[in-house]
């Protein structure tokens, strides 16, 4: 009844005070009812104890709920700000890899415009030319699909495809830091149920963190793999990068936990978040200087 007006008010402590002034004045009354010469006896006790202890007791909860709601809006606010970063990082790259196909595509149409009788090679060029823009479509496509706002919505997933998409779209990352970035999958259809904008979005996190761990490494490599166990699917991601000491593991997914000097500690936050959210679970094992990996277990529909 009072929580519309004091969610629209300016004087929300004189709400408050209304408010416990009320709580207390109907505990009161019922007190009385059933035990007047009690409540008589402890008048100050009843009539002024009380009331002040229920007023500290509801601003106490009214200013930990508000500072609870505000937290939560600062992390949703930085979480939508580290996607942006994470998308801008890849775009960075992805400028690059949409280079060469363009660079191959207008050598063969030079190659066309010089020889236009040879049909046979005009043919193949075009054929070549026509795969590698398909290809970067693909790629721009896939990456469109991540970068865009999410959508609420759960379907089944193929996660073999998703990796074979996720791994063109990060390609392009990983040659920009000299890391070889290989998938092992599992080549039947392995579904699960979640929400594919938010599926991306945590394996992009995680792939771009173990690149990023690979960063100063001569021979980085990130394998990606997929295998069933025991009615789970299990999505592993592997680096020899920089790896990770124990204390550093307790940490991992709890907000802002970074060791970057531009991260933001919110990709795994929210990684940690989704996976959970669909009843997956997160496994590390790390060894500092010689590598991470990360075991995530998601539910799957069997087929
Ligand atoms: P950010 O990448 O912005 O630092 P994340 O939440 O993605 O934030 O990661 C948090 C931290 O976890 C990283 O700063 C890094 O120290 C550690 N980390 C995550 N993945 C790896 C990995 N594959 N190898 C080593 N350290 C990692
Ligand atoms: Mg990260």
């Amino acid at each position: 009844l009072i929580y519309k007006h004091y969610k629209a008010s300016y004087r929300k402590t004189l709400y408050l005070f209304m408010t416990s002034a009320i709580f207390s004045s109907v505990a009161l009354g019922i007190t009385y009812y059933f035990f007047p010469t009690y409540v008589s006896q402890n008048l100050v006790y009843y009539t002024v104890l009380i009331p002040i202890q229920n007023f500290f007791g509801l601003w106490l909860l009214m200013s930990l709920f508000s500072k609870c709601v505000s937290d939560k809006e600062l992390f949703i606010r930085h979480a939508q700000n580290e996607k942006i970063q994470t998308m801008s990082h890849v775009a960075a790259s992805l400028a690059h890899e949409v280079r060469n196909p363009l660079t191959a595509v207008k050598g063969f149409l030079k190659l066309i415009q010089e020889s236009p009788e040879n049909l046979v090679k005009v043919d193949q060029y075009i054929r070549i030319s026509l795969d590698e823009i398909q290809r970067t479509e693909a790629i721009l496509t896939e990456y469109l699909a991540i970068s865009k706002p999410l959508k609420e919505r759960h379907e089944l997933i193929n996660v073999c495809e998703l990796l074979h998409a996720i791994r063109e779209v990060m390609l392009p990352f990983a040659n920009m830091y000299n890391v070889e970035l290989e998938l092992q999958a599992f080549e039947k259809p392995v579904k699960i149920k979640a929400n594919p904008d938010e599926f991306k979005q945590v394996l992009v996190n995680f792939i771009k963190n173990a690149i990023e761990a690979c960063s100063d490494i001569s021979d980085g490599k990130v394998t990606l793999g997929l295998l069933i166990e025991r009615n789970k699917a299990l999505l592993v991601i592997k680096d020899n990068g920089v790896g990770m000491d124990a204390g550093q593991i307790s940490r991992l997914g709890t907000i802002y936990f970074s060791t970057k000097s531009s991260g933001t500690g919110l990709g795994l936050t929210y990684s940690y978040h989704v996976i959970h959210a669909i009843g997956g679970s997160v496994n590390v094992s790390s060894k500092p200087r010689v590598g991470t990996k990360f075991t995530i277990m998601l539910p799957y529909k069997a087929q």
